[in-house]
């Protein structure tokens, strides 16, 4: 395996790893992003109406504008690529794929979290003939389609209101009678038309042949249960870490979460973390981006020091280890 040699390699495309990037490079470092997917939980946000300053955008188009930004700043990517390990020797990072085997004086982790699953009969095997994780790119297929959103958190109810808006009939199916997500998006939902909410049920099984057509469904309370036929679902029950392959290389918390100082450090010199892999109290986009930007600069510091350069701080005189 050919191995490249880089200032800072960020694992992760999200809004965080895509805003490290930025910094990085104009900070002048030679910068790689390696990544699954472009974009992660960012790119599955139908309508993003909380970034400061751009009003309503898709997520897909948000992350248009990071990727084009990075890369107009000379950052190079690997993407469809899983990062199966990191290793340390001599003060220098090997950041290893199945393909590459990359070398870095850094590392900043962003690398996001992946879906929560629902754990019943069916989901794996109406993954993609009918169960989607995402409706960002195909919610216009369901024109007049009976359709399943479960959950009750922001994504869900976003999900349900994209869906609705693209002409489906939307059953939200959420455990409890009260939503976890913003009051602006509960309030769209009680005058949405083609939205039914089913709650509170739970999902037991989803059934079919070769492609899904309904969901078995438990009353919280009672115990009753019911079927609704349904051409897709749409889980949208929350994401969860997926550090595992970092969690003998970094401190992490008990839940997985990768645990970071106020600077973006981790609990190893020279590996820095952002975003929704972290121990953060709020997952927004604008948060990740922020901290993205937190931990390159870090990096970029940690990286000017050990190499003996004397550095203008130009950042509120605020200071790393
Ligand atoms: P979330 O806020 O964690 O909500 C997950 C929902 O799924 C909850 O309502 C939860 O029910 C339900 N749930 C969890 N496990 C379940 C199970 N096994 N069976 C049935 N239901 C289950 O997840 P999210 O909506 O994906 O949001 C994740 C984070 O991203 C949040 O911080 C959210 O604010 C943020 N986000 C922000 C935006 C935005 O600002 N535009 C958009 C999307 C997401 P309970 O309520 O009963 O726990």
């Amino acid at each position: 395996m050919e191995a490249h040699s880089y200032d800072t390699c960020i694992v992760g495309a999200g809004a965080a790893g895509l805003s490290a990037a930025l910094f990085a490079c104009r900070r002048g470092m030679r910068t790689i992003v390696v990544s699954t997917d472009l974009g992660g939980q960012t790119a599955s946000t139908s309508e993003i109406e909380n970034y400061p300053g751009l009003g309503r955008v898709e997520g897909p188009e948000l992350i248009e504008l990071f990727y084009r930004e990075a890369s107009s700043y000379g950052c190079e990517f690997i993407l469809d690529t899983t990062v199966a390990s990191i290793t340390e020797e001599n003060d220098v990072f090997s950041i290893n794929t199945d393909s590459h085997a990359l070398l870095a004086h850094t590392v900043i982790l962003t690398f996001g979290k992946a879906p929560r699953s629902l754990g019943i009969p069916g989901e794996k095997e109406f993954a993609h003939r009918g169960i989607y994780y995402s409706v960002v790119s195909n919610a216009g297929d369901f024109f007049g389609k009976r359709v399943a959103v479960i959950g009750g958190g922001n994504s869900a109810l976003e999900a349900s209101l994209h869906l609705a808006d693209a002409g489906a009939q939307v059953f939200l199916i959420h455990r409890r009678d009260e939503f976890r997500g913003e009051k602006i998006l509960v309030d769209r939902l009680e005058h949405a038309d083609g939205i039914q909410r089913v709650t509170p049920y739970i999902p037991t099984e989803f059934v079919g042949d070769d492609h899904i057509q309904a969901l078995r469904l438990t009353h919280a309370d009672t115990g009753e249960e019911k079927t609704i036929t349904v051409e897709a679902v749409f889980p949208a029950i929350g994401f969860e870490p997926k550090a595992d392959f970092v969690k003998d290389f970094v401190a992490c918390t008990p839940s997985g979460l990768i645990s970071i100082s106020a600077a973006g450090e981790t609990s190893r010199h020279g590996v820095f973390a952002a975003g929704d892999a972290t121990a953060v109290p709020y997952q927004q986009i604008v948060i990740s981006a922020g901290a993205g930007a937190t931990a390159a600069l870090s990096a970029f510091f940690y990286l000017a020091k050990k190499r003996g350069l004397r550095v203008p701080r130009t950042d509120w005189g605020f200071r790393t280890s």
